[in-house]
């Protein structure tokens, strides 16, 4: 094992795509302080979502540095068909969107992916185009026809190209929360052996049970990041959070569905909720989005990236910036100064204090509490035995500036825990005696070459299958044998 560098405690995603699919610039990207790595399976085909698994874990080895591997379901996304040329759209204009997902665009008449449009508008249903850029109303429906054609008055012209995004925010969508594509993408994601798996467009808790069943189905359930980019995800995102691992503030999606100016405060409530839940949250979409194009953000990004981690995010991340953009392992850099920045201020303690977990008064939940205590008290690094890795989870949240290792010799938790705010998670040899444990602790802590011998650390085993080691905390000398 290698000495690894000072890393940020604030996590980043990177979406791949052919920006990197070199391997060279992943290797960059990783060195620059990418924690897990985002497949969009809106861009991927089967093939490309084993090639990108392969690639990741390739250089993840090489690097010797645990990556996680989020796998992006684009949900039930309606889409505009295929088009050889954008097709020019005024105000005013008249738009025929036809039931037909493979029908070129010609004239005023575009086909669109999603067959029950026609049964689930009405006249006067707003319909917006290319993420909100051209927006229309329904005038017109027409369900006998074979395929059924709905009229879309544009109330904002300009361009509509191939397999653009179409948002109708006032409706409840017909369209399976998980579609035949999603469960294909997924059985071979999982197959891949992906870490993490997020659903788009989920609407209520029960969407997150139709993904896990299909993971219990196909025999391999893995933690579920929830996107929260529709109102209704907003209104129900208590019940969303008590299903899921994790949500996303899919802020993409989420402005066109809701006017811009909400998304601010959803970011926080959405963001809150999740905290309190103990879930992890990745905050996504823009935030270093003049990056795509030049090689330095603009004020008002560095400012939303400081931002959202004084929200309390886990992770922020990168969407074109590292899948399309010019500059991808430079919009690495950016958030990972940008996150020392904000770790070393005082603000990010003041801004957790008050959402803390207080409340939880089992065994596990009190001795977590105290062993943040100790640590904060005693700035002492944090020691955390893991088996599912939820204890970790459970102290991250307590933003204290110390450093956590979760200690774990199941290699999928390590890499689950690259997405968790502040957390290093260390593979250790499996230990059969409590004396043994310590001693590979040790081992662990030691190569990281941050912790020195004499150093006092917390350490705390929670539910240990070890005869009176049951939520156990001890402060512990490294190099002494207690
Ligand atoms: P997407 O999700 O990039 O898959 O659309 C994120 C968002 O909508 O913000
Ligand atoms: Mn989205």
């Amino acid at each position: 094992m290698t000495t690894r560098p000072y890393e940020t405690k604030t996590k980043i995603v990177a979406t791949l795509g052919p920006a990197c699919w070199d391997e060279g610039v992943l290797t960059q990207l990783m060195v620059a302080g990418v924690d897990v790595c985002r497949i969009n399976c809106s861009h991927a085909d089967h093939a490309s979502i084993r090639r990108q698994v392969a690639r990741v874990r390739r250089v993840a080895a090489t690097l010797d540095r645990p990556v996680a591997i989020l796998l992006d379901l684009q949900g039930p996304k309606v889409r505009t068909g295929p088009a050889d040329v954008p097709t020019q759209l005024r105000t005013g204009d008249v738009l025929t969107v036809v039931m037909d997902a493979t029908l070129q665009a010609s004239g005023l008449r575009i086909g669109t992916t999603y067959p029950q449009m026609a049964d689930d508008v009405v006249v006067g249903t707003d319909v917006l185009f290319a993420d909100g850029l051209l927006s229309g109303v329904v005038t017109a429906i027409r369900k006998d026809l074979r395929p059924a054609e709905v009229d879309v008055r544009m109330t904002e012209g300009g361009a509509l190209g191939s397999h653009k995004g179409i948002n109708l925010p006032s409706i409840a969508l017909s369209i399976p929360a998980l579609t035949e594509k999603d469960c294909d993408d997924l059985a071979v994601g999982l197959e891949a052996g992906v870490d993490y798996v997020a659903l788009s467009f989920v609407q209520r808790a029960a969407d997150v049970l139709l993904l896990k069943q299909e993971m219990a189905r196909l025999g391999c359930v893995v933690p579920v990041i929830a996107k929260i980019e529709k109102p209704t995800a907003v209104a129900n995102i208590d019940e969303i959070c008590d299903v899921s691992e994790g949500v996303m503030v899919a802020r993409g999606d989420l402005g066109v569905e809701v006017s811009l100016e909400k998304v601010p405060v959803y970011q926080k409530r959405i963001i809150r909720a999740a905290f309190l839940r103990h879930r992890i949250v990745i905050t996504a979409t823009q935030m270093l989005d003049s990056m795509e194009r030049n090689p330095r953000p603009t004020r008002a990004e560095t400012t939303d990236v400081a931002n959202a981690i004084l929200d309390g995010t886990d992770a922020v991340m990168l969407s074109g910036e590292t899948s399309i953009g010019l500059y991808p392992v430079a919009a690495v850099q950016v958030m990972d100064t940008i996150a020392r920045e904000v770790e070393s201020s005082p603000f990010l303690a003041e801004t957790r204090a008050d959402a803390f977990p207080e409340k939880d008064h089992t065994g596990l939940g009190t001795i977590l509490r105290a062993a943040c205590y100790a640590a904060r008290a005693g700035n002492r690094p944090l020691v955390i035995f893991n088996w599912t890795g939820s204890s970790a989870i459970y102290v991250s949240k307590a933003r204290n500036n110390v450093p956590i290792f979760a200690l774990t010799s199941d290699r999928d938790v390590v890499n689950r825990l690259q997405l968790v705010w502040g957390v290093t998670p260390l593979l250790i040899k499996p230990a059969y005696t409590l004396d043994d444990l310590f001693l590979v602790a040790e081992e662990a802590l030691l190569n990281t070459g941050q912790v020195e011998i004499g150093e006092e650390v917390v350490m705390v085993i929670g539910n240990a299958r070890f005869p009176r080691a049951r939520n156990v905390m001890t402060i512990h000398t490294m190099g002494a044998s207690d």
